[in-house]
């Protein structure tokens, strides 16, 4: 049996381990990664970069269509276009084995040594990796677990047959003629709204009364007026209950229905990997189903750390790579702590959803009195002139300093204003500061400067 002993163990390559590997690499740190399957994680290789390309195939689908069909005001008509998504699938799948070799690449550059394999936890310093050439025991002064999460699976609808996961969906050969969409959250409706561009019938079931519940209202009001328009059928109230033959048997409020379907695709949530490689036997403290961290991810037990998806919500790759990057600095012996202000989360929808600190709603819990400034896109002149104009920015701040608290929009192409919103908030922004920052025009970001200045009551383009 093959040994090596090292200074940090980092258990799962995903976006949180390969992260912490790097940098832990740049710092000197003698460092080894072990990866079950692929490096890049959920992220890269099932995840994030994956749906963002079958989305923006969707898209691309989408816009061409609607040209063919002599809906464009722009003077553009087209013939009718064709999808191949076995094509579609194969550019998909190239553009993730790129990022793939690059994180790999990455990993060797900061000089991190890659073990391929499953780890199995011995002791809580101590791991077995079955390897290709072997058992290979890795024994480590510090350990991180960055093993990150699966998909939950419904006991009425497990997964086989037309049932999927966001993995398989991710790669199917054919666009399906009906699909049903259980979960109307994240995936379910970033997929959901993909394929029905892609021309499947689409229907989503959604337990609580309102789709996005993580969002309030105001701000999913957009997304449901453009799942209508792209005729996709939205159950809310409702559950699935199981497969009925050939139809999928749901629960409403109105009673029991049954639903035709291709696929299924359940998209309830994701749940922590902590069942199978030993980790039960460290006994480490828990937060309901997850790994139980401080300020500086340490867990329950000395010497072992956790980052990523197994630690809890929000599960995002950016809050696991910062995670990461913090851990690898604490264990170079820089003084490192979570201090961060916000996490902003962006919803790859049509349109995009991004949130920054707090909503009115969560300001108010907190104990704040407030001052908010909306702003919609139908007033932005080049919203107008990318034909985008449903949506708006929303700024909420302390009504006593001005200190931005938090920054919500919805409409096409947000996401990019995710980071804006993010270091107004981390700098300590007032809204004077956003207002007085000049922002190029025509662009969306000035929705923002405007929304700001409403807060301060004097909006000047409406
Ligand atoms: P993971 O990425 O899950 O990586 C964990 C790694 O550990 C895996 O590679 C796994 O094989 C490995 N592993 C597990 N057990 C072992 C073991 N015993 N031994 C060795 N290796 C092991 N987030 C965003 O921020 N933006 C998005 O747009 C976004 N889109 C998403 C779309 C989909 C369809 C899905 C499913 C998720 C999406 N996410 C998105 C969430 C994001 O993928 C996760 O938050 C992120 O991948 C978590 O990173 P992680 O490092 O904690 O874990
Ligand atoms: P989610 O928590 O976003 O949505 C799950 C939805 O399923 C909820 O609306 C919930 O009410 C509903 N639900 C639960 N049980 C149900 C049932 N029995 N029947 C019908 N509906 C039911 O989870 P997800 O969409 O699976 O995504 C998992 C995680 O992945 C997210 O929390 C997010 O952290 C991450 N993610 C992020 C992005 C992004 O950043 N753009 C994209 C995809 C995924």
């Amino acid at each position: 049996m093959k040994e090596i002993v090292c200074k940090l163990l980092v258990i799962g390559a995903g976006p949180g381990g390969y992260i912490c590997a790097i940098r832990a690499g740049q710092l000197g740190v003698d460092t080894v990664i072990v990866e079950a399957v692929k490096a890049g994680g959920t992220c890269l290789n099932i995840g994030c970069i994956p749906s963002k390309a079958l989305i923006h195939a969707a898209e691309e689908f989408e816009r061409v269509s609607h040209m063919a069909a002599a809906k464009s005001p722009l003077g553009i008509s087209v013939e009718t276009p064709k999808l191949d998504l076995t094509k579609t699938v194969a550019w998909k799948d190239g553009i993730v084995g790129r990022l793939n070799s690059g994180v790999l690449g990455l990993l060797r550059k900061a000089k991190v040594k890659i073990v391929h394999g499953r780890a199995t936890f011995r002791d809580g310093k101590t791991v077995e990796v079955e390897t290709e050439t072997g058992t290979q025991v890795i024994r480590a002064e510090t350990v991180v677990i960055a093993t990150g999460s699966e998909p939950v699976e419904l006991p009425s609808l497990p997964f086989g047959g037309p049932v999927i996961s966001s993995t398989e969906a991710l790669s199917l050969k054919a666009v399906p003629q009906k699909l049903v969409v259980v979960g109307g959250g994240y995936i379910g409706l970033e997929l959901g709204i993909a394929f029905a561009k892609m021309g499947s019938a689409v229907t989503v079931v959604e337990a609580t009364p309102q789709l996005l519940p993580q969002y309030d209202a105001e701000l999913v009001k957009p997304v449901v007026k453009r799942l209508g328009e792209l005729g996709v059928r939205v159950v809310t109230g409702a559950k699935a209950r199981g497969l009925s033959g050939e139809t999928l048997l749901i629960e409403t409020t109105e009673g029991e229905e049954r639903l035709a379907a291709d696929k299924i695709l359940v998209t309830v949530g994701r749940k922590p990997r902590t069942e199978g490689w030993g980790l039960d036997e460290l006994d480490l403290d828990r937060a309901g189903k997850f790994l139980r961290i401080d300020e500086r991810c340490r867990t329950s037990m000395r010497g072992v750390h956790a980052i990523g998806d197994i630690t809890g919500e929000p599960m995002l790759a950016h809050r696991a790579m910062a995670q990461g990057e913090m851990v690898a600095e604490i264990v170079a012996g820089k003084k490192r702590t979570w201090d961060k202000r916000c996490i902003p989360a962006v919803c790859f929808t049509d349109p995009e959803i991004v949130t920054a600190g707090f909503s009115p709603d969560e300001a108010r819990a907190q104990g704040f009195e407030i001052r908010v400034g909306q702003f919609p896109f139908n007033a932005n002149g080049r919203a107008m002139t990318t034909l985008s104009e449903d949506g708006f920015v929303r700024v909420v701040a302390r009504a006593d300093t001005n200190l931005v608290l938090g920054i919500q929009a919805v409409g096409a192409g947000v996401s990019e204003l995710s980071s804006t919103f993010a270091l107004a908030i981390e700098m300590g922004a007032r809204l004077e500061d956003v207002a007085a920052t000049i922002h190029a025009h025509p662009t969306r970001s000035e929705g923002f400067q405007e929304a700001a200045l409403k807060a301060l009551g004097h909006a000047l383009h409406i």
